[in-house]
């Protein structure tokens, strides 16, 4: 089965290297020449934008998938009518715009920080007087890694909010006091089968994930964690791997984003689960039974960012799996990984400790 896959990063290039012991081919589509993609798999380079191209993409493979939610519906939905597209136009939809996500969260039933969308300066204040500061005001499209985000704590910094952010379409969500970020990754198959992964735990660093680590050993918030994602999954009758990041106040989750795809809070999956967010993906997509979600052991996920460290060093440590994703290095871009799996807490610790003293030496 042929399988595409629209964009060509480093998603793309797991999700391939995931499918091909399936059986599968894989075609990405991407406009960026030279994406890291390429290296395992041909690329169509062309706009998202260009229809034709997309249906003659559409006609060469049996399904299309994506790994990242910033195509143009319009774009998406046409492709829908040539070839079966997974996750659906349904899901990118919802999570396109932060105003329509958050309010699928509360028409749902998905606990959500308060929230309100800002179109004008004088909303600004409104929200002020309804929500509370600080507050994080947000892009409503095309945010990511903490870009397009400010955080409000005083009324003087309106002018300087407005001039970084004003004249596009903006939320205020109210700023949450966080004990700690989590994330939940699931599957679902063209049959309704649903696999969870353990909850993981997220630190950021500039706005960009540094460490994920699943709770192996469970975590009493689990159960709400697979209601709140369950809920998604079948409102939106979703195909393939999802995720919700979630903050952690006290004992109550509040979700705060979906991705309709893979992410980076799974990577860990590939040596740490018996079956990687990755090839559960394209198992969904490709209608093969879904593999066991269940940690083999325990493990951490730290992202190489900006610049590769030295490689060697950290290959030498016993549990460290290195992935470069052949990705010119550049300031605050993704380039690798380094998943660090043992078989205890302890052994864990001393060995997220031994690669993170390489990687940012003192
Ligand atoms: P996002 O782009 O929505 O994932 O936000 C990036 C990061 O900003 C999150 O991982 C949080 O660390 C922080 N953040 C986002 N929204 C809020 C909020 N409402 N309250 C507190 N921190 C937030």
């Amino acid at each position: 089965m042929k399988v595409g896959i629209l964009g060509g990063g480093q998603l793309a290039r797991m999700l391939a290297i995931a499918g091909y012991p399936h059986g599968l081919t894989f075609t990405a589509f991407d406009p960026a020449k030279g994406v890291c993609a390429g290296d395992v798999c041909p690329v169509v380079e062309a706009d998202y934008g260009d229809d034709a191209a997309l249906k003659h993409f559409g006609e060469q493979v049996d399904v299309v998938t994506f790994e990242f939610e910033n195509v143009a519906i319009e774009s998406a939905q046409a492709l829908e009518q040539t070839v079966p597209l997974y996750p659906s136009t349904k899901a990118l939809a919802a999570t396109q715009d932060r105003l329509v996500e958050k309010s699928l969260f509360r028409d749902l039933g998905i606990k959500t920080p308060g929230f309100q969308a800002i179109d004008t300066r004088d909303d600004v204040q409104a929200a002020i007087d309804a929500l509370g500061l600080p507050l994080v005001i947000k892009t409503r499209r095309f945010g990511y890694d903490g870009k397009g985000q400010f955080v409000l704590r005083t009324t003087e910094q309106i002018d300087e909010l407005w001039n970084e952010l004003g004249g596009q379409a903006l939320i205020a969500e109210a700023f949450v006091p966080f004990d700690r970020e989590v994330s939940i990754i699931a599957v679902r198959s063209q049959q309704g089968d649903v696999r969870f992964y353990p909850l993981t735990q997220n630190e950021h660093r500039s706005g960009i994930l540094h460490l994920s680590r699943p709770l192996v050993n469970g975590d009493s918030r689990t159960a709400q964690a697979q209601e709140f994602i369950s809920t998604l999954l079948n409102k939106l009758d979703y195909v393939g791997t999802i995720a919700l990041e979630l903050f952690q106040v006290g004992d109550e989750l509040l979700a705060n984003e979906f991705a309709p795809r893979v992410h980076n809070s799974g990577h860990w999956t590939i040596e740490g689960a018996e079956t990687s967010q990755f090839e559960n993906h394209v198992r969904a997509v490709a209608g093969i039974p879904l593999g066991d979600t269940r940690a083999i052991e325990h493990s951490a996920m730290i992202n190489i960012i900006g610049d590769f460290p030295d490689r060697q060093a950290i290959q030498a440590i016993d549990g460290a799996h290195f992935h470069d994703y052949g990705k010119a290095p550049r300031a605050g871009r993704k380039i690798g990984h380094v998943t660090v799996t043992a078989p205890d807490a302890v052994t864990l610790d001393q060995r997220i400790a031994a690669v993170t003293g390489v990687m940012f030496p003192a």
